[in-house]
């Protein structure tokens, strides 16, 4: 009989079998951590459920941030993370034995395969994310995660900053230049020079949308679209055109358009913070002689990644 395994099975293998019998087993599938994470039925759970009663377990005992990539120790097995170990320059404030060369693997390894609740949990997010996933989910991708009113003096951060701003910012109608403007498919609002921004709300989807003029840059003004809230779940991005049209005389005869992908954050940085791109640049020519132009923005899902002409008018 022929063994197809050749020198691979050799006196070795009444070692090698149970151990590896055991890592099969260990192996068999894992739950998935995205949506619902159910447990394929019939299926022995290969997960550990247990319950860490000191959290500062995973934090970094110099600056208590959560341990994330790189966990490094000293010879006497006090650990910190990578800045902290630079912070220190490589000497343990709790022994005074080098430390930042050392990695602690097993902790490392034992964080990276763990499930962390998301941060807004008590907010209803119910997601549980690996910690190389967990930041970015937080920081943009959460629908949980409050999101702050961009109104100056507002100090408004909760859920619904939409319905906040249409109940709060709404105006006093037509004369009121300040004013949120709400729209379906398309807004068309009227932007004076001096205007830092305007909140245009899409009545549609419940988003809020601030169209910002930044005055950072000589001769004109530019102009850039901000989603005031979490990106869209799941792979969906959104997209802007914009249409810029000479205000005064020259009437709808000069105009500028620009549109890509729309930037989504849930706190605005404020005039002097312009994206890095996709910003409309408006020179001083279009400004009418009171200083203002007529800006359309349009906001729709783009279809697929990366497809900036991929613009599909259906989709709600
Ligand atoms: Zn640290
Ligand atoms: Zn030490
Ligand atoms: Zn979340
Ligand atoms: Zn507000």
């Amino acid at each position: 009989m022929e063994k197809r395994s050749g020198n691979m099975a050799t006196a070795a293998d009444s070692v090698a079998t149970p151990k590896k019998a055991r890592t099969a087993l260990r192996r068999a599938p894992a739950p998935k951590e995205e949506p619902g994470h159910e447990a394929v039925a019939g299926e022995e759970p290969t997960t550990l459920d247990v319950t860490l009663l000191a959290p500062d377990a995973l934090e970094c005992p110099l600056c208590s941030a959560p341990f994330e990539a790189a966990i490094f120790q000293c010879n006497n097995g006090h650990a910190a993370c990578r800045d902290c170990c630079d912070r220190v320059r490589g000497t343990c404030p709790s022994c005074r034995a080098p430390t930042g060369a050392i990695r602690c693997r097993p902790l490392e390894r034992a964080i990276a395969a763990m499930l962390f609740p998301c941060a807004f949990s008590a907010a209803g997010c119910e997601r549980r994310l690996r910690i190389s996933e967990k930041r970015a989910h937080e920081a943009a991708f959460c629908q949980h995660a409050p999101c702050a009113c961009p109104v100056p003096g507002c100090a408004y951060a909760g859920l619904s900053l939409h319905d906040h701003i249409r109940d709060a910012h709404q105006g006093n109608g037509d004369g009121d230049d300040g004013a949120a403007v709400g729209f379906v498919r398309e807004a068309m609002v009227t932007l004076h020079r001096s205007m830092v921004f305007r909140v245009l709300l899409q009545m549609s989807d419940s988003r809020g949308f601030l169209l910002a003029n930044s005055g950072n840059v000589p001769s004109g003004r530019s102009l850039s679209l901000l989603s005031l809230g979490p990106r869209p779940d799941g792979d969906g991005a959104l997209e802007f055109t914009m249409v810029v049209r000479a205000g005064g005389e020259t009437g709808g005869a000069l105009s500028l358009s620009a549109f890509g992908p729309v930037p989504c954050a849930r706190r605005w940085a404020g005039p002097e913070h312009l994206p890095a791109e996709g910003f409309l640049f408006v020179p001083d020519a279009y400004w009418s002689s009171s200083g203002s132009v007529s800006v359309t923005v349009h906001v729709g899902a783009e279809v697929g990644r990366g497809a900036a002409h991929g613009r599909s008018p259906r989709n709600r």
